[in-house]
């Protein structure tokens, strides 16, 4: 079946026929919405009408070929998130034991530091 361009406006039920109306196929002639030939879900060729006999609900993924998808809850993209917080949280530890060292190495200790913030702390108060 010829592909169509269906108006991207909601409110507009406006398609044509690629294959016979070789004309304005960019813009839909009643509104002026920008056309589409591709469902926005699932970027197939809008082929033929949708189960409700329209041309706005994807044979495919059965979204509306207007409208892209509510971002779905994405497992890949999660699994990335809870990765990259392991990243961070090893990237502190590994902050903290540089700094140690390199206090370590300038002969800086744990009492050194305990002091120096309370030093620091009583000077405040
Ligand atoms: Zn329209
Ligand atoms: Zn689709």
């Amino acid at each position: 079946m010829a592909p169509f361009a269906v108006c991207s406006n909601q409110l507009c039920d406006y398609f044509t026929d690629l294959e016979l109306d070789c004309g304005n196929t960019t813009r839909c002639p009643r509104c002026r919405s920008k056309t589409l030939t591709a469902c926005q879900s699932c970027r197939k060729e809008i082929t033929e009408e949708g189960v409700d006999g329209k041309f706005t609900m994807c044979n495919f993924c059965d979204h509306d070929v207007r409208r892209a998808p509510p971002p779905t809850v994405d497992r890949a993209a999660e699994e990335q998130e809870r990765r990259t917080e392991i990243a961070v949280k090893r990237l502190e530890e590994l902050i903290l034991l540089v700094m140690e060292k390199v206090a370590a190495e300038a002969g800086i200790t744990q009492e050194d530091l305990a002091e120096a913030f309370e030093a620091g702390t009583e000077g405040n108060i």
